[in-house]
C-alpha cells in the first residue's frame, strides 16, 4: 500500500486527511513536526511527502537525504513556496508542488476585517476602553465607501480582496504587471508611484521573490498619504520592517495591519505565552494602538483548510503515478 507522510499536521486537518485517506485507500501518516533536518530522517520508507510550515526546510543535505530516501517529490499544502529551494529540490529530482487557490477568499475577507478595524480605530479605542476611557477623541473615521484602496498584486488573492472592497462602493486600483480583463469592471491599474499616492488602504499581496523583497520600505512608505493605512497579508519580509515602525512612529503614514512579518517562523502559529519568543520588532508594534497584528490566520477557514489537504495530496498521486501536476513549481 502506497505510503504517505504529512508533517505539521494540525488537529483541524486530520478530518479532511482521514476522508481522503478512506476515499482513495492510501495510508496516511501524521505528525505534528516541522520538516527540516533533525525531522526529515521521519521520512524514510515513505512514497510521498507533505509539508506545510513558514520557516525554511533546511540546506543542500535536506534535499540530498529526501532523494536517498526514493522520494520523488515534496508537496506543500499551503501556496508560498519560497521555503524550498527549487533549484536543489530539482538537481534531487524532486517535484514541488504548492496549493495555489485553497481559498483566495479566506485571505481577502481577513483583510477586510484589518482593513475595518484600522478605519474604525478599534484599537485605539479597545485600548482606551481598558482604562476606563470611553470618550470619542480621535475616533471619528471615514467611511469606506469614500476610501481608496490600492492593491500591490492584484493575482488570486488581491483579485478577491478588490472585489470585496469594489462592493462596499470603494475605489479600487491596483498595481501588477499582468493586467487581468476580467477585472476591468473591478478596478484600474496604476504605477506603483500613483498607486502610493492615492491609496488610503495600500495592500500587498504580491508573491515574496527577489523583486518583492522590502517592495515596501522607507521610500515607498513615504509616497504614502499620511492618513493612510498599509495591510500585509502576503509575505513579511515584503514590508521592511524597521522602516514601518519608523513610519509609524514618525506619522508618515496612519496605522498598519500584519498578518505575516519578518521572523515570523517559529512565532506565529506557536503557543509562546510561557516560553517567550525573540522578535523584538513584533513587541514594538504589538504596542502601537495603531496596528493590528494576527499571527498568519489569513489561510485559516474550514473551506480552505479542506482544501489544502485534499489539493496537496491529490498532487502527492499525481505525481507518483508519474503524471504532471497543475502545481508544479519547479
Ligand atoms: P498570485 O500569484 O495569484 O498573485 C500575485 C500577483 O502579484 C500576480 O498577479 C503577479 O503578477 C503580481 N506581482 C508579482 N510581482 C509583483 C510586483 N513586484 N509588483 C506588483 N505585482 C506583482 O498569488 P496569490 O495566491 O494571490 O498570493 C498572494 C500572496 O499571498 C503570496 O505572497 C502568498 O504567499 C500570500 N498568502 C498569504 C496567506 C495568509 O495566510 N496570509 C495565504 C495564502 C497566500
Amino acid at each position: 500500500m502506497t505510503k504517505l507522510l504529512m508533517y505539521s499536521v494540525r488537529p483541524d486537518e486530520m478530518e479532511a486527511i482521514r476522508a481522503w485517506s478512506r476515499d482513495n485507500g492510501v495510508q496516511v501518516d501524521t505528525n505534528g513536526l516541522e520538516f527540516n533536518a533533525s525531522t526529515a530522517d521521519l521520512a524514510k520508507g515513505y512514497d510521498g511527502l507533505v509539508i506545510q510550515q513558514h520557516g525554511s526546510i533546511g540546506g543542500p543535505d535536506v534535499y540530498a537525504k529526501l532523494k536517498s530516501f526514493g522520494l520523488h517529490q515534496i508537496s506543500l499544502r499551503i501556496t508560498g513556496y519560497d521555503i524550498v529551494d527549487l533549484d536543489q529540490a530539482s538537481a534531487n529530482g524532486l517535484v514541488v508542488t504548492n496549493v495555489p487557490a485553497y481559498s483566495p477568499r479566506s485571505v481577502a475577507e481577513l483583510v477586510l476585517a484589518q482593513a475595518m478595524r484600522l478605519v474604525r480605530h478599534l484599537g485605539e479605542s479597545s485600548v482606551r476602553q481598558a482604562s476606563g476611557d470611553f470618550s470619542w477623541n480621535g475616533l471619528e473615521a471615514r467611511e469606506i465607501h469614500d476610501m481608496t484602496v490600492g492593491i500591490i498584486g492584484a493575482g488570486k488573492i488581491g483579485s478577491a480582496v478588490a472585489r470585496i472592497f469594489r462592493a462596499l462602493g470603494s475605489r479600487v486600483i491596483a498595481n501588477d504587471p499582468v493586467h487581468r480583463p476580467e477585472l476591468a469592471d473591478v478596478l484600474d491599474y496604476t504605477g506603483l508611484d500613483e498607486l502610493l499616492e492615492q491609496a488610503d488602504i495600500v495592500t500587498v499581496h504580491t508573491p515574496l521573490d527577489g523583486t518583492t523583497h522590502h517592495l515596501i520600505n522607507g521610500r515607498t512608505l513615504a509616497a504614502m498619504k499620511p492618513t493612510a493605512f498599509l495591510i500585509n497579508a502576503a509575505r513579511g519580509p515584503i514590508v521592511d520592517t524597521q522602516a514601518l515602525i519608523g513610519g509609524l512612529r514618525s506619522g508618515r503614514i496612519a496605522g498598519a495591519a500584519l498578518d505575516s512579518i519578518e521572523g515570523e517562523a517559529g512565532i506565529f502559529g506557536v503557543d509562546r505565552s510561557v516560553s517567550g519568543y525573540d522578535n523584538a520588532a513584533l513587541d514594538v508594534l504589538e504596542a502601537m494602538p495603531n496596528v493590528e497584528i494576527s499571527p498568519h490566520i489569513g489561510f485559516y477557514t474550514d473551506a480552505a483548510v479542506c482544501n489544502m489537504v485534499q489539493i496537496a495530496l491529490d498532487d502527492v498521486m499525481t505525481i507518483l503515478s508519474g503524471g504532471v501536476s497543475p502545481h508544479q513549481v519547479n
